[in-house]
């Protein structure tokens, strides 16, 4: 089992008390959070911590490819640490973000397109089962 330090060390990030909480509430979280999210969940572990770090870091694990940034949610930015391809599906009511993975993704190809995909952005909107059922009251 790798440790988030030695995870960082790898894609050529110093590992940081600081960057290590943050990539560590990444991997352990799966909301898709924000900047927001991650600075108000870890400011009582890392009273030293703001936002600006939070925001910084995030753009360096994205630049490092430890993280990915998620262009889903109109008004925030939100970031990943799943790095394997996978599509992303998002209520319009409830705001959730639910991970949706791509194992055929290489079949939505044309055949012999004659490319391989190392990234891949899907974004799927609608509404989640909480949200139908809800309405339905
Ligand atoms: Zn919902
Ligand atoms: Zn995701």
């Amino acid at each position: 089992m790798k440790t988030t330090q030695q995870y960082l060390l790898e894609h050529g990030i110093k590992p940081s008390v600081q960057r290590m909480a943050i990539m560590d509430y990444l991997l352990k979280n799966h909301t898709h959070p924000t900047v927001d999210e991650i600075y108000t969940n870890l400011q009582h572990k890392i009273p030293t911590l703001s936002k600006t770090t939070v925001y910084n870091t995030l753009k360096l694990f994205v630049k490092q490819g430890t993280a990915l940034f998620i262009d889903i949610d109109e008004k925030n930015a939100r970031f990943d640490g799943v790095m394997e391809a996978h599509a992303h599906f998002r209520c319009k009511q409830c705001g959730c973000i639910i991970d949706i993975p791509l194992p055929e993704i290489q079949h939505l190809l044309p055949e012999n397109a004659g490319f391989s995909i190392d990234e891949a952005y899907i974004n799927i909107k609608g509404l989640c089962e909480k949200c139908q059922t809800e309405s339905c009251n």
